[in-house]
């Protein structure tokens, strides 16, 4: 087994005490800057009759409200065009980001300097868990927009002195002639946009089993921990997957590193991460399932204090072999707070039924997931859409029979014509909630 590359293996390798200190010396740095000028904050704290000496430990925190992500949106409809969450002035911001707005109009988020090199050690952290090193070459397969996830790693790698190969602009031919000619080992991508890449190798025919790719980090959808799509993008790359996971309004926070694959580690050095009870947000018993909250450490320009994520996640015990002590939330993120389906007393979550769908399915074919209502019941139908015309039937039926098989539920599975399911480029969007004429 090769060595385990620390980013900082005392921060990474301290005991609970130790990182609890840790958690709470920052914690009060944070407090303090945010009582003396964020008014966003300040106007909350006050609503709810909190004094800066009310927090005297971590566990303090607690008496702190949630924030949501509503209330940074009406923040910024009622103060255009950056809200009041702004601890300093205007002109010490140097970085302009905001939220895709899939699910609303867009946040925008800024970054001071101090903030972005916070950023950047973020993704140290995350480079480093993956077992990325100053030997490799990073090539950004897109192009760089005004979402933070790629710009992040980008600012990591620069830090950590790793080669970096832009291709922003390019077609997906282009990137893969460039990845192949410079020799590129590390491509950070989208789970879907990998397999588009496939595609693409397959139609120019590039052997992407003989490039020089060894690893991908993969954001932006459940990728590497989904394991049969892992399996997939590991036999075809023959490269290793990791995932890491952000939020715009908090941070990059999880992480894989190269010894746990069926979970993320929470970077508890920069976040403190509660998990709660979603309806009383008080905290789960260990091992539950619960909604992930977030403090982020190292963002006082723009704070995000008991963020809910609205992603459901359980913590892992124990300490994860490669040393290091953050917790790991087993199997990352198991699904989106609103996106559970409750199906005749079943919990199910959509990337349960994605991963069955995932180890029958070929690179081509595609699915679709939805969840619609029936005389007041809630009801899965999937969408199958094949390449192979034989076989259809076939998996048609193993995918019904292996979902009631698992989960005890009987599904509708369908196979649709070519053609019928849309195509994504970047971000999928397989499960479609009809149940209040939503979709995810
Ligand atoms: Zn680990």
């Amino acid at each position: 087994m090769a060595e385990i590359e620390y980013f900082d293996r005392e921060v990474e390798t301290a005991s609970r005490d130790e990182m609890r200190m840790l958690q709470f010396k920052k914690l009060e740095r944070l407090l303090n800057k945010v009582y003396t000028s964020n008014a966003f904050y300040l106007n909350k704290f006050r609503q709810f009759g909190i004094a800066l000496s009310d927090v005297r430990s971590l566990d303090d925190l607690r008496k702190l409200p949630f924030t949501t992500k509503r209330e940074f949106e009406e923040d910024q409809e009622k103060h255009p065009p950056f809200g009041m969450n702004l601890t300093e002035p205007l002109e010490n911001y140097v970085q302009y980001h905001q939220t895709s707005g899939t699910t609303g109009k867009p946040l925008k988020f800024l970054d001071t300097r101090e903030s972005w090199e916070w950023r950047g050690k973020v993704a140290c952290h995350i480079l480093k868990g993956a077992g990325v090193n100053r030997a490799d070459r990073i090539l950004f397969p897109f192009n760089f927009g005004p979402y933070t996830a790629f710009w992040v790693m980008y600012e990591g790698a620069y830090q950590l002195g790793i080669l970096i190969i832009p291709t922003g602009g390019w077609n997906s031919l282009q990137r893969l002639e460039c990845m192949i000619e410079n020799k590129a080992t590390v491509i950070p991508t989208t789970p879907t946009y990998a397999l588009a890449l496939v595609e693409t190798a397959r139609e120019n025919g590039i052997d992407l089993a003989s490039s020089s790719v060894r690893s991908l980090l993969l954001s932006g959808e459940p990728g590497a921990l989904i394991p049969h799509v892992r399996e997939k993008l590991q036999k075809i790359w023959k490269a290793s997957c990791f995932d890491y996971i952000g939020l715009t309004e908090v941070g990059t926070w999880g992480f894989q590193c190269t010894e746990e694959l069926d979970g993320v580690h929470i970077l508890e050095s920069e976040f403190i991460a509660e998990i709660v009870d979603s309806k009383t947000g008080r905290p789960v018993s260990e091992g539950e399932v619960g909604e992930l909250v977030l403090t982020n450490l190292g963002r006082s320009c723009m704070p995000a204090i008991r963020y809910r994520t609205g992603d459901l996640v359980k913590a892992k015990k124990g300490v994860c072999s490669c040393g290091r002590t953050f917790r790991v939330l087993e199997g990352g993120i198991l699904g989106r707070k609103d996106e559970m389906i409750i199906i005749r007393g079943v919990n199910v979550f959509p990337n349960v039924l994605a991963n069955i769908v995932e180890s029958y399915i070929q690179a081509g074919d595609d699915y679709q997931i939805e969840v619609y209502k029936e005389g007041g019941i809630d009801e899965i139908a999937i969408k199958l859409q094949m390449k192979e015309e034989e076989k259809k039937e076939m998996i048609r039926r193993a995918v019904q029979d292996e979902v009631k098989g698992k989960l005890n539920l009987r599904v509708g599975v369908e196979i649709v014509p070519r053609g019928t399911l849309p195509k994504f480029d970047y971000k999928a969007k397989r499960f479609i909630d009809r149940r209040k004429g939503r979709v995810h």
